[in-house]
């Protein structure tokens, strides 16, 4: 069966999540840690994270995935910044450790000028800083479209960052469909030619999740637009063949398209289908 789920709202806590994926079809979710473009965080609730491991467990869900915000960047210019990330990581992991099957994605950064050897330097060290022994939590990159001065723009600067890391056993990769199209990764023509890449550069042992996104822009065209599953560039051709593809059949997908409930609720139908077909 096809592990599938979509972004959803924190805002009235984690069972509330649990059950409101459940309603949709979808046996995992996503969630922001915190405020995605402030970064404050929500009143730590325990009781109401073991309610949710409970309820995974009884729905035998998927693992779910916590979305650092977008303001977490360790490679700023700015010193506060930078410090603003490792704090607000650090914390996020320390809180996620109540959460029984959790994965922790963020972008990697935007050097903003620095170039990408010191971009790629910053972010291994915000890593080795924020993450601590026995961790249960793994820590996700995800692939990124090359939006401005974007690290993670291809496969070559995840696997740079992961080398530099302390606790490599606990990092892994998101790879966002719509972020390596438009990195020039044609997922639509050449599949088997992207997943024997992944492998060698990173290793698909790395690859613990599937942001799964259609696209508003072309191949190569680095703009970063998700769009509703068959809407876009990638089109549900390509889709089915990702949803059934053996490097990704058995990891956990999550949408990121621009849509309500009722609109996840046919995306992730869709989806399903497709997978069985
Ligand atoms: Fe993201
Ligand atoms: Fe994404
Ligand atoms: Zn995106």
């Amino acid at each position: 069966m096809l592990h599938i789920g979509c972004h959803l709202s924190v805002s009235q806590g984690f069972l509330h999540m649990g059950k409101e994926a459940l309603s949709i079809g979808a046996d995992t979710f996503q969630f922001f840690t915190r405020n995605p473009r402030g970064g404050s965080v929500r009143k730590l609730d325990v009781e109401d994270m073991q309610a949710l491991n409970v309820f995974m467990k009884e729905h035998q869900f998927a693992p779910i995935l916590a979305h650092a915000p977008y303001t977490l960047n360790g490679c700023s210019k700015t010193a506060r910044t930078r410090q603003f990330a490792r704090e607000a990581m650090a914390e996020d992991l320390r809180r996620l450790e109540y959460v029984d099957h959790c994965r922790y994605n963020f972008h990697p950064g935007s050097h903003v000028g620095q170039g990408p050897e010191k971009g790629i330097e910053l972010i291994a060290d915000m890593l080795n800083t924020a993450m601590f022994p026995g961790q249960k939590t793994k820590v996700l990159l995800e692939t990124m479209a090359g939006k401005g001065s974007e690290i993670g723009r291809n496969f070559e600067e995840i696997a740079a960052i992961i080398d530099k890391t302390v606790y490599n056993d606990t990092i892994g990769v998101c790879l966002d469909t719509c972020h390596v199209f438009d990195g020039g990764y044609d997922i639509v023509n050449h599949l088997d030619d992207v997943v024997e890449r992944f492998d060698s550069i990173i290793g698909l042992d790395r690859l613990q999740a599937i942001h799964i996104n259609d696209s508003k822009n072309e191949l190569g065209s680095h703009k970063d637009r998700h769009e509703k599953i068959g809407e876009g560039h990638i089109g549900l051709e390509a889709f089915t063949a990702i949803v059934r593809h053996p490097a990704f059949r058995n990891l956990p997908f999550y949408l990121e398209t621009p849509n309500d409930l009722q609109g996840y609720a046919h995306e992730i139908a869709v989806l399903r289908a497709a997978g069985e077909r």
